[in-house]
């Protein structure tokens, strides 16, 4: 399997991690569209959001408990944003679940 997140879990790509605990790791978006830019992904393999299966869901809840504390971290005190993209339609490129966490200003109606 040829995953680039898998690989930067594994430590065999570089990335700038803000974030680890048992079930995700956080690092900057190579191509960062806000100040704040982070990819909050699980460890686990997971192809997208329409691939999660019933055993997850404790998964899905870890990645917001990270970002809380990325938050706080990052000093996101303010408010940030999360997206996902799933699917072709919605531009997904990354094959790997994994959530965009945006901030560090104001944010428009409209990102990514
Ligand atoms: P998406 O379009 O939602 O699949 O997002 C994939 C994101 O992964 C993009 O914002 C890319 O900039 C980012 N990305 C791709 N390769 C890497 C990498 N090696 N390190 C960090 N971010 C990456
Ligand atoms: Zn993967």
């Amino acid at each position: 399997m040829d995953c680039v997140f898998c690989e930067i879990i594994k430590g065999n790509i570089p990335s700038t991690k803000v974030y680890e605990d048992d079930f995700v790791v956080a690092f900057n978006d190579l191509n960062p569209q806000t100040p704040v830019h982070v990819l909050i992904v699980p460890k686990k393999h997971i192809a997208s959001a329409n691939d999660l299966v019933e055993e997850d869901a404790e998964l899905v809840g870890r990645v917001f408990l990270a970002a809380k504390k990325i938050a706080r971290q990052l000093g996101l005190e303010s408010g940030y944003r999360i997206i996902n993209n799933c699917g072709k339609d919605a531009g997904q490129t990354v094959m790997h679940l994994h959530f965009h966490m945006l901030g560090g200003k104001t944010l428009g109606e409209k990102i990514i």
